[in-house]
């Protein structure tokens, strides 16, 4: 009798140990206020097909405050036995839109919607979703976002910008699932499985592949046909995992801003191919000792000048990996001197 017993015990702890992340996830308490509120977008906003079970909606490019903030992308997965949102739209008059366009094509309800990060235009969205009681997913390191003094910041400032669709009820809401490691789940005919990237963009993102369409939605990891934002990520890790990412299966890719793509390689060697230019050439000039206006005066931008968003985001992309380089370049020092005392430290500009 007691081996039945150990077996259950031995079952248990497999189970425990194969689970997703999300068991050990941390979980937030949800207000009783949400709801759709505030003004009504007017932008043209239409519900896009992917393939069988995927759809999307595409941001305009432009900075984050044009187009009644709808600059971003968000994806919806109708499976038969619900649909999965991702992203949720940079005000909640945009998500109330996509309620709409979703309830067009069908009447199953909102069970999940999994957040690729936490940046003001994929999540401000958020508040009427949880008003559908829809399960919120978001990546480990929303968490520091979201007690962040620049999300508090970004708030207030959005409330000006994008009056009247950001307002005084316009609120960050906490995931009900921080996932730490990926996630798989299955909805009716389809599985869904989220992967957790770690600091890339942002404090944390995750990307998530719908089977069987193939489809994969990558978030801020990737843009298409637009410069990327950096953020305030790791653009060291974030090439990490572009190169380590399985291209082969993909059918297409939405990006979370641009068209969705049926050439993910292409989609993500651009992305690539800009981070790998900045790293390099703002690691010259850190290694020069040149002040980051002279460094960014001499780089030859003429590749990504005529790339949608360059205004926008260039320059602060580049300061940002310099900032990066010389923080990279302060630990190769310091591993160094530890290694050599008393070789010269180079001190930050
Ligand atoms: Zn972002």
């Amino acid at each position: 009798m007691i081996i039945p017993g150990m077996w259950r015990y031995t079952l248990l702890l497999a189970l425990m140990l194969c689970l997703p992340a999300w068991d050990a996830a941390a979980t937030q308490p949800r207000s009783a206020q949400d709801s759709p509120v505030g003004a009504l977008a007017t932008v043209d906003m239409k519900l896009r097909r992917v393939t069988d079970h995927v759809w999307y909606v595409e941001g305009a490019a432009g900075p984050a405050t044009a187009n009644q903030g709808f600059v971003s992308n968000a994806g919806v997965v109708v499976t038969g036995a619900g649909v999965v949102v991702f992203d949720a739209l940079g005000t909640p008059a945009l998500a109330r839109l996509l309620l709409e366009r979703i309830h067009e094509i069908t009447q199953q309800p909102i069970v999940r919607v999994v957040v690729s990060h936490y940046h003001a235009d994929h999540v401000y969205g958020l508040q009427v979703f949880a008003g559908q009681d829809a399960e919120i997913l978001a990546p480990a390191g929303a968490e520091i976002y979201l007690a962040s003094r620049q999300a508090r910041e970004r708030l207030l400032e959005r409330r000006k910008l994008l009056a009247p669709w950001v307002d005084d009820r316009t609120r960050l809401v906490w995931p009900d699932r921080i996932l730490k490691e990926g996630a798989q789940f299955q909805l009716g005919d389809v599985d869904f499985t989220v992967t957790v990237v770690g600091k890339a963009h942002s404090d944390g993102d995750l990307i998530m592949y719908v089977a069987p369409d193939g489809v994969l939605f990558s978030g801020d990891i990737i843009f298409d046909g637009r410069l990327p934002y950096i953020g305030n990520g790791d653009t060291k890790h974030w090439l990490e995992v572009l190169g380590r990412m399985d291209r082969e299966k993909l059918v297409a890719l939405v990006p979370g801003h641009g068209s969705v793509t049926k050439q993910p390689a292409e989609a993500i060697s651009q992305t690539r191919r800009y981070l790998t230019f900045l790293r390099a050439q703002m690691a010259q000039a850190v290694a020069r000792l040149e002040p980051f206006d002279a460094a960014y005066a001499h780089t030859d931008w003429s590749e990504y000048r005529n790339v949608p968003a360059f205004d926008e985001a260039n320059r602060r992309n580049a300061y940002q990996v310099y900032l990066e380089m010389e923080a990279e370049s302060l630990d190769g020092t310091q591993h160094n001197a530890r290694k050599q005392p008393g070789a010269p430290r180079r001190k930050a500009q």
